[in-house]
């Protein structure tokens, strides 16, 4: 075992590039969680990409299952997306001006999203949520919204906020630079609570412009909705005159080719679609019942924009990529994937000695390392996130890259086969046994590192 664990070529390279890029990118990256401030370590510098593989500028190689936080369905730069991107390029890169490319790939989303009526394209997906909510607000003349604790819908001023302890609460600000005021506008309760939700509307009656959700949560961690939650948002937004938003920028696409809501019949008044719907360029939707997004100018009074809106790179990337979805249908082969791998950690897990709990669903996928069952945000929260670093960092300097964060969904691609599996649960026998010896039996060239770490970090 120790053997194999060599110090990895690089080391310095890697230390060097971090330092450098912190001096000019705050923090060093341009979203926080590449940081692995969750983890610990030096993050990863990505050069390239090839299918299921990363390959690092410190010349390591990768087998990816974090995949850019989910929108590689069929892996890194797949033939037909790149080509339809380059191809795109060529006769434009943007011209802020109406395309049939937008209006076509407009059609594939209501094909995919009967409730998505009307569709608006957006660059990101919190750019989408927090046009939705703007829709919502504008439709009902309501002020108010209602999310559950654990569900992230993007860095919205509004839904930054953090969950009161298991109670209802009004929200306060989970990030600094928040005005009260807004996060006094978020309701939080928790999620498959829904005598929570019925009290929330007792409580602000007449007041409450939306719910908004995650219909299968994977920002806690992967978490499954419990029969009839969703049914029962429903039925109460429908009863309170608020709407009901799905926020499927994760699953939509993901899970079925028409989202989670196809799945559980349930449908929403508005969607959100990110991630996957721009094939790994930045674009996302909003879409929904044609009397709602009506508000949305052009045609009403809520105004929303955007310079590079269904931008024509992003657009011909992200048809191509619905386009290979219903031709290759890829899902019955990607939740194999993700069995047999999640059934390789579970057996890891077992031979190590070490508590994990994995949830999935299709192919995404959270090993919780905690005993018993994540419903919920608290119960999420039980997860050993000292046990994930260590576990993560076992699979890294074994060639395996993860979300680099315990509250994450991971996933698999169309891309990945059984040897990239194999390598992976090869690397998790050791990364588990290693996550569930903690600090107290690290090998020497770890101890050695951390330690000088340590001294440094004084
Ligand atoms: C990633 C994500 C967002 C935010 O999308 P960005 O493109 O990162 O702004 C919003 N909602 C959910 C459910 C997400 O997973």
């Amino acid at each position: 075992m120790a053997r194999k664990l060599t110090k990895v070529p690089g080391t310095k390279l890697r230390k060097n590039l971090f330092a450098r890029a912190r001096k000019a990118l705050v923090g060093g990256v341009n979203s926080p969680v590449r940081a692995f401030k969750s983890v610990g370590g030096d993050p990863v510098f990505v050069e390239a990409g090839s299918g299921p593989f990363l390959r690092a500028a410190d010349g390591r190689t990768f087998v990816d299952f974090c995949l850019s936080w989910g929108p590689l369905m069929f892996g890194h730069a797949r033939r037909e997306i790149v080509e339809a991107a380059k191809a795109a390029l060529e006769r434009g890169s943007t011209f802020g001006a109406a395309t049939m490319a937008e209006v076509e790939l407009a059609e594939r989303i209501k094909d995919a999203f009967p409730s998505m009526e009307l569709v608006r394209l957006t660059s990101s997906g919190t750019e989408a949520d927090m046009s939705a909510l703007r829709a919502a607000r504008a439709f009902t003349g309501r002020d108010l919204v209602i999310k559950f604790a654990g569900c992230y819908h993007g860095h919205v001023d509004s839904l930054l906020v953090a969950a009161g302890s298991g109670a209802t609460t009004l929200g306060v600000p989970d990030s600094a630079g928040v005005p009260k005021a807004f996060a006094a506008t978020t309701v939080v309760v928790p999620f498959n609570d829904l005598p929570a939700v019925e009290a929330a509307f007792k409580r602000n009656k007449g007041r409450v412009a939306a719910i908004i959700v995650e219909p299968i949560p994977a920002n806690m961690g992967v978490v499954f909705p419990k029969d009839g939650f969703l049914q029962g948002l429903r039925r109460i937004a429908t009863r309170e005159k608020s709407l009901l938003i799905f926020d499927e920028v994760i699953t939509g696409f993901r899970v079925c080719y028409g989202g989670a809501q196809t799945l559980f019949g349930v449908k929403p008044d508005l969607t959100v679609l990110g991630k996957i719907v721009g094939g790994g360029l930045p674009l996302a939707a909003y879409g929904g019942r044609k009397d709602v997004m009506s508000v949305v100018a052009p045609e009403g009074p809520a105004y929303q924009a955007g310079t590079l809106s269904g931008n024509p790179v992003a657009v011909a990337a992200g048809a191509a990529t619905l386009d290979l979805l219903r031709t290759e249908d890829p899902y019955a082969r990607m939740e194999d994937l993700k069995a047999y791998f999640c059934e390789g950690l579970r057996r890891a897990a077992v031979a190590a000695g070490v508590p994990l709990r994995i949830q999935s669903f299709g192919s995404m996928f959270t090993p919780f390392f905690l005993d018993g069952e994540v419903t919920d945000y608290a119960s999420a929260l039980k997860a050993d996130k000292a046990a994930y670093g260590r576990y993560f960092h076992g699979m890294l300097k074994r060639g395996v890259y993860l979300p680099p964060a315990q509250w994450e969904a991971a996933f698999v691609s169309y891309a990945h086969t059984h040897r990239e599996l194999d390598v992976a649960i090869g690397a998790a026998a050791f990364a588990m046994a290693e996550a569930a010896e903690g600090q107290s039996r690290r090998l020497p060239i770890t101890r050695k590192r951390s330690k000088k770490r340590l001294m440094k970090s004084r």
